[in-house]
This record gives structure tokens, sequence and C-alpha cells, in this order.
């Protein structure tokens, strides 16, 4: 298993350094470029004459186009402890059976990891008073990403009246796998939403010091620490400084925000990955869910009902470039790359990246109980929440 983990990190650091500039496909505010439409399924190895050559149009000349999210990071082997699960005390023929004739009650299941994954009996992010989806085919989540999100915002909603609806981004497909531009997001565990901003709050807007909501952006991440199982909060480092410095000035415990930072040797939740000066990734553990998934691979498999997972590689498209050369460069078919990127005609454009499913699939889960860190309390919290609750 570590060995995979280490192979996915590699490829996707090699995918990762041939990479400049990914647009989120939802909301990215850019003018339209001229895209070049050519035929649509041709094999990978139809040389020049086809239409499949034709080459990627030229990207317009955009100064501030938004960053990407390739440089988001795999998700370390998971060490801490383990929870009780709602499989516990059934069988493995007995969890297989479930999954035969009762698949819906067994729940939402993450499969796989957020950089190579499926979701089963996902479930769909609906518009209410916390946040508006901006792509509703793209906002499909387990059912614990979704209440660990709900009740973390609800939080700020009861802390600090008059709270906004926030814009919610893309979780992850219906069936999970891989939504361009994303490396991540396949598995119903990462979710993309706005920062809270000082009056107008528009999607994809750049967060600075004097546009950012400070009091609600940290009671959201305070909220997301102390109150769900979240892995990672990616912000761009500018925003990350804001919050902490806000933090410690309102009174929080100065070694316990340093902490959440990566400071003191502890493992950093906010962290550092490209393209989130515009929005907020955060990526949940999922107790519940990649649990169910472990112990219900092999006989979702078996049934056909989800494929053995599928590593991709991201591959930005350079000036000149056809579907047809790339897929012969990566050794595989056209059809195959738009399956992966959902497309239905062979459109690609230069300096966007398409996603290339790789040969190998990877591994099955690991046969270990997963297990997972503690939350993250501030020194002074246990008792004083424990009282509040009584
Ligand atoms: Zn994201």
């Amino acid at each position: 298993m570590r060995a995979a983990a280490l192979w996915v990190a590699l490829i996707l650091f090699e995918a990762c350094s041939a990479t400049t500039h990914v647009v989120e496909p939802a909301s990215a505010p850019k003018a339209a470029g001229v895209e070049a439409e050519v035929r649509d399924d041709e094999p990978a190895q139809e040389d020049a004459s086809d239409g499949d050559d034709t080459p990627a149009a030229e990207a317009n000349d955009d100064g501030d186009e938004p960053d990407d999210e390739a440089e988001e990071p795999e998700s370390p082997p998971v060490t801490g402890e383990r929870r009780p699960h709602p499989l516990d005390g059934l069988s493995d023929a007995e969890v297989a059976q479930a999954v035969k004739t009762r698949l819906g009650s067994l729940g939402s299941m993450s499969v796989g990891n957020p950089n190579a994954g499926l979701l089963v009996n996902g479930k769909n992010a609906e518009k209410c008073e916390l946040y508006t989806p901006i792509a509703p085919g793209t906002a499909w989540g387990t059912e614990e990403t979704l209440a660990y999100l709900d009740g973390a915002l609800r939080k700020v909603h009861a802390e600090i009246p008059d709270t906004p609806a926030l814009a919610l981004g893309d979780i992850s497909a219906r069936s999970g796998g891989p939504i361009s531009p994303h490396l991540s997001h396949q598995s119903g565990r990462d979710v993309d939403i706005s920062y809270f901003y000082v009056g107008e709050q528009r999607w994809y807007r750049r967060g600075n010091a004097e546009n950012l909501d400070l009091a609600r952006n940290w009671a959201f991440v305070r909220a997301l620490v102390t109150e769900t199982d979240v892995e990672f909060i990616f912000m761009d480092t500018s925003i990350q400084a804001l919050l902490k410095e806000y933090a410690v000035s309102i009174g929080e415990n100065r070694a316990w925000v340093d902490g959440l930072f990566g400071g003191g040797g502890q493992r950093a939740i906010i962290r550092y990955a490209r393209g989130h000066a515009t929005h907020v990734h955060v990526r949940f553990y999922n107790p519940i869910a990649q649990e169910t998934a472990r112990r219900s691979y092999a006989a979702l498999v078996e049934r056909g009902i989800v494929p053995p997972v599928q590593n991709y590689v991201q591959h930005m498209v350079k000036k000149g470039e056809t579907l047809g050369k790339i897929a012969k460069k990566y050794g595989v078919s056209v059809a195959a790359i738009k399956r992966a990127n959902r497309l239905k005609k062979s459109l690609i454009r230069e300096k966007h990246p398409v996603l290339i499913p790789i040969a190998h699939p990877r591994p099955a889960p690991p046969p270990q109980r997963l297990a997972f860190p503690p939350r993250r309390l501030p020194p002074s919290e246990p008792d004083a929440r424990a009282a509040a609750r009584q």
C-alpha cells in the first residue's frame, strides 16, 4: 500500500511539474477562447491526415487567469484511532450479501482516495440558506461530507447573525471519478467553497485583507477543525496569515492556532496548495464512508458496481497538440481520454489540462481497518464543550 501511494505521488508530481494554468470550468471568469473542434472517436493511432490532429486553439493571453488546483497533495497514510463503525460485527460474507441485496442501506461509500477514487450512494448538495451550488451536477458528496459541511456552516450562522450563503463549487461527480480540471474531488470528500467576504459574495473573488470577512472565515475554520473530521483546508498563504493573526487577536490559544498551520511539529490542517486565493478547498476524512467502502470494495468490484479504481495524470495541452497526439504519447485511446474528461466532442484548448487515464489500475484498498486522527481541540476546549453539551 505504501509503495502504491508513493507511486501515485510520483506520477502526480511529474504531472504537476508540467502544469502551468488550470481553470475551474464552472467558475472561471475568463473570456471565451477559440476552440478547435475535431472529429469524435478516432483511435490514438490515426495520423496527421485525421481530424484528431487539428491543433489546439491558442489560448487567450489572460494575465489574471485563476490559478489551478493541480498541486493538491495526495493524502498521506492515516494514523490515529479506530472509530466505531456501523458494519462492526458483520462478517465479510454478510457485508458482501448486503452489497448484493440492500446496497442503498449501506449508506455512502468513499472508494479509493481523492486523487483516484469513486463515490457510491452519494448525496447531492442542494441550495439552502448555507450555500448555493454553482454546478449541481458535480456537487455530490458522501453523507458524512455534507453533514460535516452543513454542521460547520450552521455553527457560523448560529454564532454570527445574518451570515450569507456561500457559493459551493465542486464536490464530486455523482459516481465520483475524475472531473476536469481537478486531480482530486474523486471520492466525495473534497469540497470547493467560497470565502466569506465583506460586501459582495461572489464566486471566485480573490480574497485579501480588504474584502475578507475574517470573523466568519475564522468561525468556519474553527468549526471545521473542532466539530468535524477535517483532513486538510487548502488556502493561499496570504489568507492563512490573515486568519492566523485574526485568531490570535481574538484570544485563541496561540500554540493551538500555530499547530493548525503546522507549527510546533504538528500536522498542518490548514495548508497551502496553488489556486486557493479564490476559494477554500476542504477535504474531510470520512470514518464511516471510507471504512464502508473498504469493507465493501471486493463485493462492489465483483458485482460490477464499481470498476477497479483508476489512476490519472494531468496533461497540460501545448500549442499545436491534438487529442490524437496526446493519446499516442500516453498509449491510451482518444475515447478513453474523452470519457475521463466527459468530453462529448474532441475539444481541447492550449494551456488547459486534460486528465489522462493511466493503464495500471490502483490496487484494492488496504486489508487493515482504517484509523483516523483525533480532533484537535484547543487546550481549554474539551471540558467547556462537554459542559455546554450537558
Ligand atoms: Zn478543490
